[in-house]
């Protein structure tokens, strides 16, 4: 038996709207996987898309961010789809600087924009 793997999806504030519209499209690849997410972004899946099942974590900012880089840490998460907003300022910038950093030290996909994540869930399409 093998293990279905894992994706982590987060969004930050100004590029949730995308998130939800990628989820949306491409809902049918995804249902392959089991997903988590951070809270809110997790949510706002589950309304674009009621036929995908996310585990929520808390909120990026209250330590969600963290929480999916020790699953990361921990080998239970094989991707993470993490659409970064590079113009606001964040309060939690240094959990999303480990985030990443540990999605590249255990060498995991990561896409940090919605082109990336395009080629990552539907190489065929982009
Ligand atoms: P959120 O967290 O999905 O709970 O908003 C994302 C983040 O800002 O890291």
């Amino acid at each position: 038996m093998t293990a279905r793997e894992t994706i982590a999806l987060i969004a930050h504030d100004q590029k949730k709207d995308d998130m939800a519209d990628f989820a949306r499209r491409h809902r049918q690849a995804l249902a392959g996987f089991d997903l988590v997410a951070t809270g809110t972004t997790g949510g706002r899946i589950m309304e674009a898309a009621p036929s995908l099942k996310v585990t929520r974590m808390k909120s990026g900012p209250l330590g969600g961010d963290q929480q999916i880089g020790a699953m990361i840490a921990e080998g239970r998460v094989s991707m993470l789809i993490f659409f970064t907003d590079p113009l606001t300022p964040l309060p939690h910038d240094v959990d999303v600087k480990a985030l990443t950093r540990l999605a590249t030290v255990y060498d995991i996909p990561m896409a940090l924009n919605r082109a990336t994540a395009e080629l990552l869930i539907a190489p065929d399409a982009a």
